[in-house]
């Protein structure tokens, strides 16, 4: 932990330049660690306040820290909102002209600037590592630092060559920060960054204010996506989609009934994709239909809900996209509709990729998870090796009942195993559900298995139903499923289960959406509902304005929380307007008198 003196000069920093009083969760200690110049590895999950705790440091820090993100578009938003709150930032890449770029250098070499954003391929050229040896460091910082890792989601073969800062640069420590990795990347991490018995912060994974449902999908998807943006009204939404037609398709649906969205996916130029971008960015349009090419750097506070139309690749990926929502600390929502068929799009996507197996493990844990009904929030900690500590969570589809469970679980799974051991444990799904629903095909004439005893035991359920609760099986690990020829077998918890001594939790295949209140757990949440909505709307318009005039995204003015904040507090001066929640100096001076004048104009 800091000094008591060292603590008061940080959180004036952070009041000056942010309009924040206090510090969350592993900040302090990151920015302790960093002070201290010893190496650290932090994950914190999206929206936890990463960027924070490097760039305080780096404004105290004598020297230029330097900053390595996969993005143009990361950095340039990192950099964008540094300089509109007074703090003399960069970046240096392909899109600058060169007389910017030298600029840029010579402000570095000047001691003007105290942080520089660079990709990671311009580090490890020979003009730039002695052009950074001739300058004074303060420190590296990997951000994203997940993508240097085989293991991880979003692997990017030119973050190998970051194990050169040790080598180059020895003395100045390196800071790693991630929201999501699991324990095995966190080693590789440390691994290839050569970090020096790093300090390891982790906060909890866990987003509380995320409520998440998961649905079978159906063929009423664009239905059912309608549903969802009539829950939220006016507010910000993405839906994700698996391929390019599908983001057209819904998009031009969706357009028609009047539910205004652009549409955003690497077959667009790019022009067309910055536009849309721009667009969502700057509150122009509330809905966006994208591919994961919608991703890094959407930093929009105010995401209300992520529909995913299609199961994500893996839960990293899963829980990075669902992480753009509520990055603001508000209840947020996410749901996913998935089907088999997208575990099958994505195999055939994936074919012949680098690291094919490791792809394949992930996008069959994530089906799992789908498909598995337990408390969604516990799934997601313990995937990332960290304990979740609550019964009831609360905000997701299974705490909150909305899905419906089967009465006598066990009697449907030993009659499914018992099927699956009659016929020799030789078969696929297929002929397991035929067998059960007693259907007379060629196969089952074939091998005899209208004689067994479990022909047509499950008669009265639909194929669908069958093969749904034989999928929750799997996922539970009671039926396991032999690679080559996906034929069924029996697990050692599958035997337990047999004989009585195991139940498993089986979901209805039809889940039934029921109406639930929104529930504001805690004073501070009421607190970020307790504002005039009609101001708020007022200033959310002078926003929309400003940063159209600017040229830069609504949440680099101010976040919804800080309207928020006006709209409940409601400043006529500079004085009250400067305790406004994340109002530093520099927003003081350039919006103080706009915004007050607004707000008295509405009071009169
Ligand atoms: P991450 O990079 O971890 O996804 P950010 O650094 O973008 O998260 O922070 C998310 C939001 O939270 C930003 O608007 C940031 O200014 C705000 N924030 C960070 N730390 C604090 C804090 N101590 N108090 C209030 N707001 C904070």
């Amino acid at each position: 932990m800091l000094q008591t003196s060292k603590r008061n000069a940080v959180l004036e920093i952070l009041s000056k330049y942010w309009g924040y009083s206090d510090f969350w969760p592993f900040q302090e200690e990151a920015i302790t660690s960093i002070l201290d110049s010893e190496d650290t590895l932090t994950v914190l999950p999206t929206g936890g306040g990463k960027s924070i705790c490097f760039q305080v440091p780096a404004l105290i820090s004598p020297g230029v820290a330097v900053i390595i993100s996969p993005l143009i578009s990361l950095m340039k938003d990192q950099v964008d909102c540094l300089k509109e709150i007074g703090i003399a930032a960069e970046c240096l890449n392909s899109s600058l002209r060169s007389q910017d770029k030298v600029k840029i250098m010579q402000r570095l070499k000047t001691g003007k600037l105290k942080l520089i954003y660079l990709a990671p391929e311009r580090l490890n050229t020979d003009w730039m590592k002695s052009f950074l040896k001739e300058i004074k460091l303060s420190f590296f910082v990997v951000d994203e630092a997940h993508c240097i890792s085989h293991w991880g989601h979003d692997f990017r073969p030119n973050y190998r060559q970051l194990n050169l800062i040790k080598d180059q640069f020895p003395g100045v420590a390196i800071h790693a920060f991630t929201a999501t990795a699991t324990p095995q990347v966190q080693k590789d991490i440390i691994k290839q960054l050569k970090l020096n018995s790093p300090h390891f912060y982790k906060g909890p994974i866990d987003r509380p204010n995320l409520t998440y449902r998961m649905f079978r999908r159906d063929n009423n998807l664009v239905k059912s996506i309608l549903k969802i943006i009539e829950k939220h009204p006016n507010q910000a939404g993405i839906i994700y989609c698996l391929r390019r037609k599908d983001v057209d398709k819904i998009s031009k649906k969706l357009n028609g009934l009047g539910y205004k969205n652009l549409a955003y996916h690497a077959g667009l130029s790019p022009e067309a994709r910055k536009k849309n971008q721009d667009k969502f960015l700057q509150e122009k349009v509330s809905i966006i239909v994208a591919t994961v090419a919608f991703g890094m750097g959407i930093d929009r506070s105010n995401i209300r809900y992520i529909i995913h139309a299609a199961m994500p690749k893996s839960i990293e990926h899963y829980q990075q996209e669902t992480g753009r929502a509520g990055r603001d600390g508000l209840p947020a929502d996410c749901y996913l509709f998935y089907s088999g068929s997208d575990y099958q799009t994505w195999k055939v996507i994936s074919n012949n990729s680098q690291n094919q197996e490791i792809m394949l493990n992930k996008l069959n844990t994530m089906y799992n998870f789908a498909g598995y009904p337990s408390c969604r929030h516990r799934y997601l900690a313990n995937y990332f090796g960290q304990d979740y500590k609550k019964n009831n969570c609360q905000t997701c589809d299974y705490c909150l009942k909305e899905i419906e469970m089967i009465e006598n679980p066990l009697l449907l799974t030993v009659k499914i195993l018992t099927c699956t051991k009659e016929t020799g444990e030789r078969f696929g799904a297929n002929q397991i559900v035929e067998v059960l629903k007693g259907a007379f095909t060629k196969n089952i004439e074939r091998w005899g298995h209208d004689q067994l005893s479990t022909f047509s035991l499950l008669k009265n359920k639909n194929k669908s139903f069958i093969r749904n609760i034989i999928e929750q099986l799997l996922a539970q690990g009671i039926i396991g499923r032999e690679n080559k020829f996906k034929t069924l077998f029996i697990t050692s918890l599958g035997q337990k289960a047999l004989d009585g001594n195991f139940a498993p939790q089986l979901a209805k295949p039809i889940i039934v959406e029921k109406k639930t209140k929104k529930v504001y757990k805690n004073k501070e949440d009421q607190k970020w509902q307790n504002f005039n909505q009609k101001l708020f709307e007022i200033l959310r318009q002078k926003r929309s304005q400003l940063a159209a005039n600017q040229g830069v995204p609504a949440y680099i003015i101010f976040g919804d929380k800080t309207l928020k904040d006006m709209a409940r507090t409601k400043p006529i001066t500079q004085k009250e307007f400067a305790i406004v929640f994340g109002v530093g100096q520099a927003k003081l001076v350039k919006y103080g008198k706009i915004f007050t004048k607004i707000i008295r104009e509405y009071l009169q």
